[in-house]
């Protein structure tokens, strides 16, 4: 017997057919002797629909507005499930994340986790019943309701794991496990058996949206046990994520991910001057701007081009701060293009390897695609790149091959 943690996601819980296979297979777990917690996310498409619907409305919503609506959404799964268990004979009660007390930050649509009081999941859990928690949400301590961030209901998960100590945190999803590279973009990846909790958190912030960045952080901190499986096949076995040292073969490169919701801006002609980079990433992070990869050209008569990449739904606001800043900086020129990709390869064997940016670039070069941005740390390599969905892919087969990920177990 055993404390179980399941989270399914929005494809898991799309229609009512889906709900009833997800409660068939809770409860099987519970009939098996074990105390569960179920985190579930809104029907598939809804969140999608509810932004939209939003945007119909103002092309600047509020964000304390949009956590209200876009938290609807996890709220009509969680009561159907319970439905469905209550349905075929399982007690069972749900509860939004306010009602279990599941306390966050006041950073509305971007709510981290602060605290989770335990005691009303136990006292449920105590009493036999299945506990079904709508993910991605929670309530402030001005009691606000907040939203995690977009994919935020795997956090809830983790960290509902790691408040009531369950055995195992597993995250059903559409997919059967963790692969070397999504495998809707490379049809040959591979499905890991383990992945470190350090290359999953660098994949995961780099784009891959298997798991949210925000859950693999949580898990690794807490020491919770992390799993992904498939919620369509759920005798296959998943991806469990684990400490390094439990990784028995180490890779310069385990994994490849990209995101496209990056934007590139390029300050042209700057002076070349002390405080100049000071001036312009201080104003951008006044205003929680975060900045990714930065690059400042050779100085040439005194003048500097600086380039660099932010998330694109800061684009708005980064080209109101940088306009703002004309007078002082006197820059040339303003750029901003929203039509690029971040692809980035990650392993944690990267660190001892010498080579791998020289093989990931001659790959790219080969593969004919033109880098436009590079930025390294100690277990990544990235770069953006201009956007089409057939560069992308090309680049993204490319790397795999060149790495021979396919190949990885
Ligand atoms: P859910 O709705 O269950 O949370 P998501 O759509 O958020 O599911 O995440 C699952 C998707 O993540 C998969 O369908 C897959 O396309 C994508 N994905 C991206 N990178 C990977 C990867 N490395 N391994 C597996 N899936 C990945
Ligand atoms: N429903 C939210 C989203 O679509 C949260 C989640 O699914 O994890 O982003
Ligand atoms: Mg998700």
């Amino acid at each position: 017997m055993a404390l179980i943690v399941q989270k399914y996601g929005g494809t898991s819980v799309a229609d009512a057919e889906r709900v009833k296979f997800v409660a068939e297979h809770v409860a099987a777990t519970k009939r098996a002797g074990n105390d569960v917690v179920i985190v579930v996310s809104a029907p598939a498409g809804m969140t999608n629909d509810l932004t939209n619907r939003a945007f119909q409305i103002t092309d600047m919503p509020d964000s304390r507005e949009m956590d209200m609506l876009l938290s609807t959404g996890e709220q009509i799964s969680i009561a159907l499930l319970a439905m469905a268990l209550q349905a075929i004979g399982v007690k069972a009660v749900s509860f939004t994340g306010p009602q279990v007390c599941i306390r966050t930050d006041n950073a509305h649509q971007k709510a981290r986790i602060l605290d989770i009081n335990a005691n009303r999941i136990g006292r449920e859990i105590s009493q036999d019943k299945v506990v079904i928690v709508a993910g991605f949400q929670g309530i402030s301590d001005i009691d606000e309701i907040t939203t995690l961030g977009r994919g935020g209901s795997d956090t809830t998960a983790v960290a509902v794991a790691a408040a009531i100590g369950a055995d195992i945190c597993e995250i059903y999803t559409d997919v059967d496990g963790i692969y070397t590279c999504d495998p809707r973009m490379v049809p040959n990846a591979s499905k890991l058996k383990k992945i470190s909790y350090d290359e999953m958190l660098e994949l995961a912030s780099l784009g891959a949206k298997v798991l949210h960045p925000r859950s693999v952080e949580v898990a690794k901190l807490h020491d919770v046990k992390l799993c992904v499986r498939s919620s369509f096949n759920t005798h296959i076995g998943g991806t469990f994520v684990v400490k390094q040292e439990e990784i028995e073969q180490e890779y310069a490169v385990t994994g490849i991910a990209c995101d496209k919701n990056v934007a590139k801006v390029s300050i042209i002609g700057v002076e070349d001057r002390p405080g100049i980079a000071a001036e312009i990433f201080g104003a951008l992070a006044d205003e929680k701007i975060s900045v990714d990869m930065i690059i400042q050209s050779a100085m040439v008569d005194n003048m500097n081009d600086i380039a660099f990449t932010i998330h694109q739904s800061d684009l708005k606001q980064t080209q109101l701060i940088l306009k703002g800043l004309k007078g002082t900086l006197k820059y040339d020129d303003l750029l901003f293009d929203d039509d690029v990709v971040k692809i980035s390869v990650v392993g944690a064997g990267m660190v001892g390897t010498y080579g791998v940016a020289a093989r990931m670039f001659t790959a790219l070069r080969d593969a004919n695609i033109n880098l436009d941005l590079i930025g390294t740390s100690e277990i990544k390599i990235s770069v953006i790149i201009k956007y089409d969905e057939d560069s992308l892919r090309r680049g993204m087969q490319a790397l795999h091959d060149v790495f021979e990920l396919d190949k990885i177990d």
